[in-house]
């Protein structure tokens, strides 16, 4: 064969699906896929680099998010957890910031809702979280509590007749400039169990500032909240978060979505880097055709492949209802690992222009920060993982 005849765009292996996980899908969860694909192509890659270059959330995508129905694919709409996780390393790949909004509105805010509220309350407000004419936003986090949240929430919730009043602070809060509801974690002073309430934002005393100078997911708009006696109605307490415990249901199936974000990251850092590897030329030959090169472009398409099979075997655990929290841990320490080190790949072999947000490999380079960090830090869920091999904790 000549090679010109070879389309280098358009090769098997191209789609970075080494070992054709997808092919688990059904047929239906295959179509859709298609279906999302097409509309990310469409709607979220061509947008992304220039609204993480401004740091701006794109107000005009939440009508076209809703169309395209992402929100609850498990629970709503019926489609398994594996198809779920591919969807959102789908979601990823196109940009992590968008997948970071989805992660935040869907997992986190709307997972706290499913989880944890009661059917009636659950009846009052899913209708319009799951068609986004609501936004949320989870706020767990706090200036001063972080990995030690469980045991550090100091954001207090004092009963007064049919009311809670909320004080405290929370930080990090992804889209809580903007969202019109937000989960707040917070501990009942009456018997110190942190509890989840739906809090309006529109409310007194409640204040969210977006946090500037971000490196990494600068599209997602994170938020300083402030909350100065903040009441909320017995109604908006959600019934069964009592606990910290009953938080954890939320974060173990978040912090396998996040994993799953490792894996879209990586895939994506093989979409730019692979092309641009047979795109560019140096010495007269196409820089694809150096050894190192194609080693390195190797080592990113393990990493990723070896991530999305660790993947594809937890979310049938959890499609199984046999998930196990260390698990999700792993997973989340050992994807975030990986995909630290496909992205420096991908910005080396972009050169000089993997240092510039145009060729794109720069924000994929950067975001991974964020994912690396969020949703249980590298450390914490290694040592969640660690306690579970040896039965001794080294976390305190
Ligand atoms: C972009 C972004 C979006 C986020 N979105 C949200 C959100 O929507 N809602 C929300 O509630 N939170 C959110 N977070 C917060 C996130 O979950 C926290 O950043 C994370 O839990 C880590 O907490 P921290 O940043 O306070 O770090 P710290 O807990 O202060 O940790 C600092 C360092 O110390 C290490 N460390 C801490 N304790 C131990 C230990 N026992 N052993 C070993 N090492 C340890 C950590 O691993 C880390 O390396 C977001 C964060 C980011 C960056």
């Amino acid at each position: 064969m000549s090679k010109a005849a070879i389309d280098i765009h358009n090769l098997p292996y191209a789609d970075g699906d080494f070992f054709a996980f997808e092919q688990l899908l059904s047929a239906k969860e295959q179509d859709r896929l298609a279906e999302v694909r097409e509309f990310l192509a469409r709607e979220v890659r061509p947008i992304a680099v220039d609204c993480w270059n401004r740091a701006e959330f794109p107000m005009e995508l939440i009508p076209k998010l809703a169309e395209i129905d992402l929100v609850s694919p498990v629970r709503r709409q019926g489609y398994s957890n594996l198809f779920a996780g591919i969807l959102h390393a789908e979601v990823t790949r196109a940009d992590t910031s968008i997948a970071t909004f989805m992660g935040v509105h869907d997992g986190l805010f709307t997972g706290s809702i499913e989880a944890l509220a009661s059917q009636e309350q659950q009846d009052a407000w899913l209708p319009e979280i799951y068609s986004l004419k609501k936004i949320g936003a989870f706020g767990l986090t706090e200036p001063l509590g972080g990995s030690d949240v469980a045991g550090g929430t100091r954001t207090t919730a004092r009963r007064d007749g049919g009311n809670w009043i909320l004080n405290g602070a929370k930080r990090w809060i992804g889209n809580a400039t903007f969202s019109d509801w937000v989960v707040i974690y917070a501990r009942d002073v009456e018997d110190n169990q942190v509890k989840g309430f739906l809090v309006d934002t529109k409310t007194e005393g409640y204040r969210a500032s977006k946090i500037e100078n971000k490196i990494s997911l600068r599209t997602v708009q994170n938020a300083d909240i402030t909350l100065d006696n903040v009441v909320v109605p017995e109604f908006f307490k959600l019934a069964n978060a009592n606990s910290f415990r009953d938080t954890n249901k939320v974060l173990k199936v978040t912090r396998l979505a996040v994993a799953w974000q490792a894996v879209g990251q990586q895939l994506a850092a093989f979409d730019v880097a692979r092309r641009y590897a047979v795109e560019r030329s140096q010495f007269g030959r196409p820089i694809a055709s150096f050894q190192l090169i194609q080693h390195q472009l190797v080592q990113i398409l393990g990493n990723a492949v070896s991530s999305m099979g660790m993947m594809v075997r937890l979310s049938q655990l959890e499609d199984a209802g046999e998930a196990k929290d260390e698990q999700s841990a792993l997973a989340k320490a050992f994807t975030t690992a990986r995909m630290r080190e496909s992205v420096a790949l991908g910005r080396s072999i972009l050169g000089g222009n993997g240092i510039v947000t145009d060729f794109e490999m720069a924000k994929v380079f950067a975001d991974a920060e964020a994912i690396y960090s969020y949703e249980g830090t590298h450390e914490i869920n290694t040592l969640v993982t660690g306690r579970a091999i040896t039965g001794i904790s080294a976390i305190v």
